[in-house]
């Protein structure tokens, strides 16, 4: 995520009621499961969590008055080492859902070969309904209560829906000053000033674009001619949308919490500004013709990219998905009754695990950078990360060749064996 004091989830406007994350995570995991010689205690024991910290929060708000809120680190595993993943704001936050999240992070991690493990983490809060003062009030009590769970060698939170790196900074300062120094490498996604990585905030959307420019290759699309349709104009929506328009592709609608904007010949998308530039702008935008979210997603479009919030994919609609091809920019966008239609359709998805990995992947170079105390160029991000998509893009372009699986299958696969085969070297101690 989408990411950033991000705003990507105001963009669905949905109104199903689908399954939630965590049940679309463990029926993902027992199907793909299925195609990987793993063994079926790994496969077990995957399906639960190794902890789910609750805590509560807190908070004074600017009124004088005092307000209690419950946070959660679900922590899913870490064979592969520390656990690894964002920490959202936002009113629906429950449990099950981070654990749920957490699950997706394992296998984005393991999909793109770093050295961590799965965590995600919230606070049940509209952080809209905060000023910010509140907010870092918020976030500074958050951090105290996880101080035991979290560290650069254990858990390394991240920015996610609701959140973005003024967070970061301030969970970073109030971890820091209770340790008695300065610890950068706490979290990721901070500001570049204090150990930041340059391109971190881009990069979920930049390995969006790159994922799909790589798909279009490979079915042998000319990218001068597809025409992409993006939900979400946040900082993934947004950052995909401009990369795929500067690489060729005709970007015909985008959209925001409030509504669509469609352009039959291609929207200037440098000229509408993104939801967290300027809230409102981009429903606001003078197009040739406005729609719903709803109808966003149901156009004839050659790709379809869904980069809001989750469950926008549902058994509800999949029957009016007019694209092509599904590219998952949100984590989760798509439930798994939504995903075996659109694979008796025919219909490509490449799974949010491998789309919207350069968020967590330059958040890797973000913690070497913090370990090294050495910060890296721009350049070198984009290059590295462009490096590290094609490595993990082919790994997945070879299982799906080989075994003849679906884009999530087969990253579930290359996820699957490189945990399963930690977890039976380590051994288990059950
Ligand atoms: N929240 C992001 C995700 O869903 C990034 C997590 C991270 O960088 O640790 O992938």
């Amino acid at each position: 995520m989408p990411e950033t004091t991000t705003t990507d989830e105001d963009a669905a406007g949905g109104e199903t009621e689908p399954e939630s994350a965590l049940a679309t995570a463990r029926r993902q995991l027992e199907r793909a499961a299925a195609h990987v010689d793993v063994d079926s205690g790994v496969v077990t024991r995957l399906k639960h969590p190794t902890k789910v910290q609750q805590v509560s929060v807190p908070l004074r708000l600017d009124d004088g008055s005092l307000e209690v809120f419950t946070g959660y680190r679900a922590q899913h595993d870490d064979v592969r080492g520390p656990y690894k993943g964002g920490l959202r704001f936002h009113p629906e936050v429950t449990a099950d859902e981070c654990v749920g999240l957490s699950m997706w992070m394992t296998w984005k991690c393991a999909v793109m070969d770093l050295p961590f493990g799965g965590a995600k983490g919230g606070v049940a809060v509209d952080p809209k309904t905060l000023s910010d003062e509140e907010r870092e009030r918020l976030t500074r009590r958050f951090a105290e209560e996880l101080r035991d769970v979290v560290g650069p060698k254990k858990d390394v939170p991240a920015p996610d829906m609701g959140t973005g790196p003024q967070e970061m900074a301030w969970f970073m300062d109030a971890y820091s000053m209770q340790q008695g120094e300065t610890t950068p490498g706490v979290v990721t996604g901070k500001p570049p000033v204090i150990g930041g990585s340059y391109g971190r905030e881009e990069a979920p959307g930049r390995s969006v674009a790159i994922v799909t420019r790589e798909a279009i290759d490979y079915y042998d699309w000319d990218i001068e001619e597809t025409t992409v349709a993006v939900q979400g104009f946040g900082s993934v929506g947004a950052n995909a949308a401009r990369l795929l328009d500067d690489w060729g592709a005709s970007i015909v609608a985008v959209s925001d919490v409030d509504g669509a904007i469609y352009d039959p010949d291609g929207l200037d998308t440098q000229d509408v500004k993104g939801h967290d530039e300027r809230p409102g702008m981009v429903s606001g935008y003078d197009a040739p013709q406005s729609m719903t979210n709803a109808e966003l997603l149901e156009l004839d479009v050659d790709i379809l990219i869904p980069a809001a919030v989750g469950e926008v994919i549902t058994a509800d609609n999949v029957d009016d998905i007019s694209a092509e091809m599904v590219v998952e920019g949100a984590n989760g966008p798509t439930t798994f009754a939504a995903d075996t239609i659109l694979e008796e359709r025919g219909i490509p998805v490449i799974p949010d695990i491998l789309a919207n990995a350069g968020g967590v992947t330059v958040s890797y170079f973000e913690w070497l950078q913090d370990i090294n105390r050495r910060q890296w160029s721009l350049e070198r991000v984009h290059e590295e990360l462009e490096q590290e998509m094609l490595d993990a893009w082919d790994a997945v372009r070879e299982h799906v060749e080989a075994d003849d699986l679906t884009w999530r299958d087969a990253a579930y696969a290359v996820a699957l064996s490189r945990i399963g085969g930690a977890k039976e070297t380590r051994g288990l101690w059950p």
